[in-house]
This record gives structure tokens, sequence and C-alpha cells, in this order.
């Protein structure tokens, strides 16, 4: 018999949460949208690690998709996602109903600043304030003592850690490092809807990410590299690319140069109709 526990609504929750506490367990919360790959799963190995009590959270939130057919095209595979955690040894996965966390008269939005400005926050508008609060949500929920985030979703890391601070929240925020296919490709799970022609395509994208990243690290000025990279994106099938920006690593400025301190590159372009984002630190070479 697996650990594995599913439960969706707050109220069985709580109640599995708090026979946890009585007994001085710690908990870890990775918050997910599902359509889970090793990249998930690294976050939860991560947890298993750290905490006595390991909580998966599936919610494909609609409050943070601005596009209707973006939200209905988004990948749900919750039996597979189950089964993946069985040997992942998480304890709970929780997925509650938009409902159960919405509920009829909620009225209530989180609104992070600085780090959201530009970058997704520009393309998606929003968004990070449907992220915002149900993070808030989902922490509090979780009473976690930690939670785990990607590097892969590094504004929406920074915007995370902005929240807790701001608000007290009482959860440390674990960065976790982004796992790559073996093109370079990070894993998500929009990928599933690349077909396989796109799928080849995509690992261009990395490729013009590190090859930038370590253009500029040698001391190439930004703004030259930067053009290159995206015309080497499109030329490589990318039909899109909303922006390709190198952003001061920890608020997330616009810099043109290193001397402020660690930067990271940021991207995000459409292979077809889908939208992948990466990212990669920029250090002095
Ligand atoms: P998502 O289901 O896409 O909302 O992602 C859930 C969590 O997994 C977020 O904290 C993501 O940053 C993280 N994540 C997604 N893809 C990766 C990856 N390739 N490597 C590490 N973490 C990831």
């Amino acid at each position: 018999m697996s650990g594995l526990r599913l439960i969706r609504t707050r109220r069985d929750l709580r109640a599995e949460i708090g026979a946890w506490k009585a007994a001085g367990l710690t908990v870890g919360v990775v918050p997910t949208m599902g359509a889970l790959h090793e990249g998930h799963l690294s976050l939860v190995e991560r947890a298993r690690a750290e905490t006595d009590r390991v909580i998966v959270t599936l919610f494909v939130n609609p409050r943070q998709f601005n596009s209707a057919a973006d939200l209905a095209a988004y990948p749900r595979t919750e039996g597979e996602d189950f089964e993946r955690l069985v040997p992942a040894g998480a304890h709970i996965l929780y997925v509650p109903d938009p409902e159960e966390v919405y509920p009829p008269g909620f009225a209530t939005t989180i609104s992070v600043g600085g780090v959201t400005q530009g970058l997704c926050g520009a393309f998606r508008p929003g968004h990070f304030d449907g992220v915002a609060t149900v993070v808030a949500k989902l922490l509090l929920q979780s009473q976690a003592d930690r939670a785990y985030f990607g590097e892969k979703d590094y504004q929406q890391l920074l915007t995370v850690q902005r929240l807790v601070a701001d608000l007290d929240l009482p959860t440390r925020i674990v960065p976790c490092p982004t796992l790559r296919d073996s093109d370079g490709l990070a894993m998500s799970s929009r990928n599933r809807r690349l077909s396989p022609q796109e799928r080849d395509l995509a690992g261009a994208l990395p490729r013009a990410l590190f090859d930038a990243a370590g253009r500029i690290g040698a001391g190439e000025a930004t703004s030259p590299v930067l053009a290159s990279a995206r015309e080497a994106l499109l030329a490589a099938g990318f039909s899109r690319v909303e922006y390709l920006e190198l952003r001061n690593a920890a608020d997330l400025a616009p810099v043109e140069t290193l001397e402020g301190g660690p930067a990271r590159l940021l991207v995000a372009a459409f292979m077809g109709e889908v939208r992948l984002i990466d990212n990669v630190p920029v250090t002095m070479a």
C-alpha cells in the first residue's frame, strides 16, 4: 500500500496536518500545476531530504492564466501524477477544485510590486497577482515550514520570496536548480504540447541563452549579443521572442553590465503555439 494520500478539501488537509504538527513533524510543500516531470520530482526529493512530511499541491490556477485558450490547453494528467509521486515518497497529493480555493464571495488579491515589473509581468497582465494570491493560500493551508520552488520560473521565485518576506509568512522558500533534457531544454509541462519537430527545434533556446550568457560574461557588449541571440532564435524556428533581457539577479532591475553584481538572462519565446521560458545566471568569466 502506498503512503501517498489524495486529498481534495481544505478540511481533510487541515486534519492531516494537525496530526503531523501535534507529533512535532516538519512539513514541506511543493506547489505545482501537475503534468509532473523530473524537474518537479527533484523538488519533491529535496523536500523529502529536508522535512518529515511532504505535500505536493496540484492546482491549475485559473487566476494566473491571462488567456482562456492557454488555460484550456494546459496538460492535465492527475492519475499519472499520483503514480509518479508514490515512488518519490510524497505523503499527500492535494488537488483542490477551483471552488475549494476560490469559494463564492472570494474577493482578495495579493499584488507584489517590484520584481513583478517587466518580463512575464509585462506580457501576462495579472499573472503574478494570481500566483501570489494562490501561493499565499497554499502556504497558509499547508502550514509548511519549507516550500520548494524552481529557478526555472525565476521571476516567480523572486515574487514568492518577496511575498513571504513582506507578509511575514512563516515558511522558508527554498530555490531549486533547473533540470534540463539532454539537449539543454528546461523540462516543462508545456514541452508536452510541442510536436516532435518543434521539440527538436526548441533546443535552440538554451543554446542561444547559454551562448549569450557566456559572451556577456566574457565582456562583450550586452545589446549586440542579445540582438544576435534573438536573430538566432528566429532563424532556428521560434516564431516570436517576447523578451530576452539581462537583469540584476537579486531584484530583476534591468542592467547593461555585470558591474552591479550577479545577473540573470531571461527569455520567453514561442515555438509554434507554445510559450517557453528559461533563464540562466550570468557571471564574469
Ligand atoms: P509548474 O507545475 O510548472 O507550475 O511548476 C511547479 C514548480 O516546479 C515551480 O516551482 C517550478 O519552478 C518548478 N519547475 C518547473 N520546471 C522545472 C525544472 N525544469 N526544473 C526545476 N524546477 C522546475
